[in-house]
């Protein structure tokens, strides 16, 4: 007999733990079965977060990269693109701005690059973190001896995206990088002290639902604080110009069962959903997501950080609206962790 997600069902399986075929019954669920899973995951982030959400800022400050992921329009052998890196004091005066909005999280972004320095890097990092703000990196994998410099600078939060748990799928996506590497310099991070974010981009060509519930899993071992899914949508000029989209409903099941099986850690509503539905990021908060992340990358710059075409910029505005319309408060990442 198949079986069917109830509330009953839900409530049974958070009392005796999710196996890898109740994530895969949440992911294939119904619509129907869907809204009982966002209720319960929006129960579970109000039970151990509070009904807060919080802004983050990112500024994307450097695109060169050595490496030439298929799905990105970045990679090294995409040569047309125009290469930028932004300086230290552009990023302050960013910085400056964001903490003036209220803000108290930076997140630092760029793609893996010796167009910036480890010790520029740091001084960004320390100079950022005296106006008061956590620093939070996303700049791929670089030697392990800058990690303590980084980290003692002030930035205390590492995101380092899986992309996808398929070992083959990975090292077909990231030429000359395997998975087991990646999820290595995850381990490292956390050896160095940091908080780990990662999480799969859903809709891979390729991907498959068990390899879905593989993300999952791996999530609950690497015990990540912040775990997050992106939607892919194609970048123009990659081999993978041509794929179709990734499914946001079902990556709106993946926030559930994220929220239902990790429970304790942060789950962004990322831009790809509002790309790719409306409302879809009041619907990512919906489904138990609690951070959302106001793009502040120069306007002049934006479109030239091509993770993927026609991204959708997420203003300070349409962030707070956001959460209000999604019933929560808006708060800071200290306050929300305290
Ligand atoms: S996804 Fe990141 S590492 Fe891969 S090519 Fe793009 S910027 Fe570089």
């Amino acid at each position: 007999m198949t079986t069917k997600i109830t509330g009953n069902w839900i409530e049974e399986k958070q009392r005796s733990g999710f196996t890898a075929d109740d994530l895969k019954l949440m992911l294939l669920s119904s619509d129907e079965e869907a809204e009982l899973l966002y209720t319960a995951a929006r129960k579970v982030r109000d039970q151990v977060f509070g009904r807060k959400a919080f802004i983050r800022a990112v500024v994307e400050f450097a695109n060169s990269c050595r490496c030439s992921c298929l799905y990105c329009g970045m990679r090294l052998n995409n040569p047309d693109g125009y290469r930028f890196s932004l300086g230290h004091d552009e990023l302050l005066e960013i910085a400056g701005r964001a903490y003036k909005n209220g803000i108290r999280t930076f997140f630092l972004q760029a793609a893996e690059s010796e167009s910036y320095g480890a010790e520029w890097l740091r001084d960004v990092i320390s100079d950022i973190s005296k106006l008061g703000m956590g620093v939070l990196l996303c700049v791929g994998v670089h030697q392990e001896s800058d990690l303590d410099m980084w980290r003692e600078a002030g930035a205390y939060k590492f995101i380092l995206k899986h992309e996808t748990s398929d070992t083959e799928l990975f090292e077909r996506m990231k030429p000359g990088f395997t998975l087991e590497g990646r999820i290595e310099w995850l381990r490292i991070l956390r050896k160095h002290g940091f908080h780990i974010g990662s999480g799969p981009l859903l809709g891979l060509p390729g991907q498959t639902i068990d390899s879905l519930v593989n993300d999952l899993i791996l999530l609950k071992e690497l015990k990540t604080e912040m775990s997050s899914v992106s939607v892919f949508v194609p970048a123009s000029g990659t081999p993978l110009e041509n794929e179709p989209v990734g499914d946001p409903e079902l990556g709106l099941r993946f926030i559930a069962a994220m929220r239902l099986f990790l429970r304790n850690t942060l789950i962004p509503a990322t831009s790809t959903f509002e790309r790719l539905m409306e409302n879809g990021q009041y619907r990512c908060f919906q489904a138990g997501a609690n951070v959302i992340t106001v793009n502040m990358t120069p306007q002049k710059l934006r479109d030239d950080y091509t993770i993927y075409t026609n991204r959708f910029y997420v203003g300070l505005e349409h962030a707070r609206k956001t959460i209000v319309k999604a019933g929560l408060t808006e708060t800071t990442e200290g306050e929300l962790l305290s």
